[in-house]
């Protein structure tokens, strides 16, 4: 079924009868060619692309829950590409472009909205870092305008200015950095790849893997054992226990990250905004709540969940950009696990099994990475060789040191910086 607005429209007069079910329940097969282990934002994509661009159709994603039910659904859906080291920014750059077409891509409405990004900067030296990040995204292709404070302050005229820690400066604007609706985004890949006729299992949880030698062969699951000829590690947060039952320890730390939406308000915050030296950023959802968050909880963790320290340090934060905000009330908070590394950069590569690949360590930004991911995952899968904008997300930089990429400095212990 394609989906238009005569579609809708049609549906409308015959009192919505006509709407099918957007993918197949089929049950697991004894064989697939390809199984991808987790149903999140990286899993789908990776087999949609598989489907799309290699041609690779006899797949499965095992999903041990419901599809876009881990951090693909709880993230604050901020879409972007300014990163300033090689190897990560030719990395976002294209998933940002991917970003650009999804919807008719995938001829699903993902909400993306590109409304522009906003870099917060408070000192000098704060300035001329975010002066270097512009120049290396211009010099790349991508968008990015310097604001002086009043600059600023035309776009963002309810934030507090003289703050006496924090006076606002200016900015980094990215005028093509927004937001998507995320779940969106796991229903329009999930209804993409079961189209092409991949299966799409639910309520599977993989418990092992079976490896002959050196070489996978299958998975055990809550639903029987499945072969396989290649099999995909797609887990986020869960990455540290599912590469364990395979033999192998990742360079990984699980971190609860939590999230925050207020009651809908009309539009008064019209871009995405983030405050780095408070560890806050903020953007209105299309319902008109605000949805903001700020750092790690200190602790690793693979409970969903977070912590009311955290949450006190968010609201501070919010208090000290914009007391204005002190007026809304908070309808929800929520937690996720992130996948971190020590250099906040994401791995895909092949491990040393062979058959046997893994997709992983997006640790807080990995939303805007799920087509760019899904694509050069796909790529690895079925080629055998890394996709060149994701060259270099090696497993063994963690080894050699060599290609290590923070872009922050922090590795996954923010706090401790
Ligand atoms: C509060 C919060 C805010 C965030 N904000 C942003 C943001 O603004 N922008 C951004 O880019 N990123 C953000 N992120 C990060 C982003 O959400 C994640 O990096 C990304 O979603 C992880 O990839 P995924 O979608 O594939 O993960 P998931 O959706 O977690 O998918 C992994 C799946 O694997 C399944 N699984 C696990 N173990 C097994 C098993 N044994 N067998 C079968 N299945 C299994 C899980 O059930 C899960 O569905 C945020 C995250 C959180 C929690």
């Amino acid at each position: 079924m394609r989906y238009s607005g005569l579609r809708i429209f049609v549906e409308g007069l015959r009192g919505n009868t006509g709407w099918k079910p957007v993918w197949r329940e089929p049950d697991p097969r004894p064989e697939y060619d390809v199984v991808i282990v987790g149903g999140g934002g990286h899993g789908l994509s990776t087999a949609y692309y598989l489907a799309k661009n290699h041609g690779i159709t006899n797949v499965a994603v095992l999903e041990k829950g419901y599809l876009g039910g881990g951090s693909v659904g709880r993230n604050t859906t901020i879409v972007r590409a300014n990163y300033r080291l090689p190897g990560n920014s030719e990395f976002y750059s294209h998933s940002l472009k991917l970003w650009e077409s999804l919807e008719s891509e995938l001829n699903y409405n993902v909400m993306h909205s590109q409304r522009g990004l906003i870099n917060l900067f408070h000192s000098d030296g704060q300035r001329d870092a975010f002066v270097y990040r512009g120049n290396s995204m211009v010099n790349r292709g991508d968008d990015a305008i310097l604001l002086d404070r009043e600059g600023v302050r035309e776009q963002l005229p309810y934030l507090d200015f003289d703050n006496i820690r924090f006076p606002v400066y200016g900015g980094l604007y990215h005028p093509r950095g927004g937001t998507a609706r995320h779940d969106a985004v796991a229903w329009g890949y999930a209804r993409g790849a079961d189209r092409r006729g991949v299966d799409l299992i639910q309520n599977c949880e993989v418990t092992g893997f079976d490896i002959e030698g050196c070489r996978v062969r299958g998975v055990q699951t809550s639903r029987g054992a499945i072969r396989a000829k290649k099999v995909g590690i797609v887990v986020a947060g869960r990455s540290g226990q599912v590469a364990a039952m395979a033999g192998l320890k990742l360079p990984i730390e699980s971190h609860v990250l939590q999230a925050f939406v207020t009651e809908g308000l009309k539009p008064v915050i019209h871009h995405v905004v983030s405050f780095g030296m408070g560890h806050f950023y903020i953007s209105q959802s299309d319902k008109g709540g605000l949805v903001f968050g700020g750092d790690l909880d200190f602790y690793a963790s693979y409970a969903a969940r977070g912590n009311l320290p955290m949450a006190e340090h968010v609201m501070e934060a919010a208090m000290t950009l914009m007391p204005v905000i002190g007026q809304a009330r908070v309808l929800r908070t929520w937690g996720g696990i992130m996948d971190m590394t020590p250099d906040g950069s994401p791995i895909i590569d092949k491990t040393p099994i062979e058959g046997l690949f893994i997709d992983c360590g997006w640790c807080y930004g990995g939303f805007k990475a799920v087509p760019g991911s899904g694509w050069c995952f796909a790529h690895l899968i079925a080629t055998g060789n890394p996709h060149p904008v994701a060259a270099r997300y090696r497993l063994d930089r963690f080894l050699t040191g060599r290609g290590l990429m923070d872009e922050e400095g922090t590795g996954s212990q923010h706090n401790l910086h």
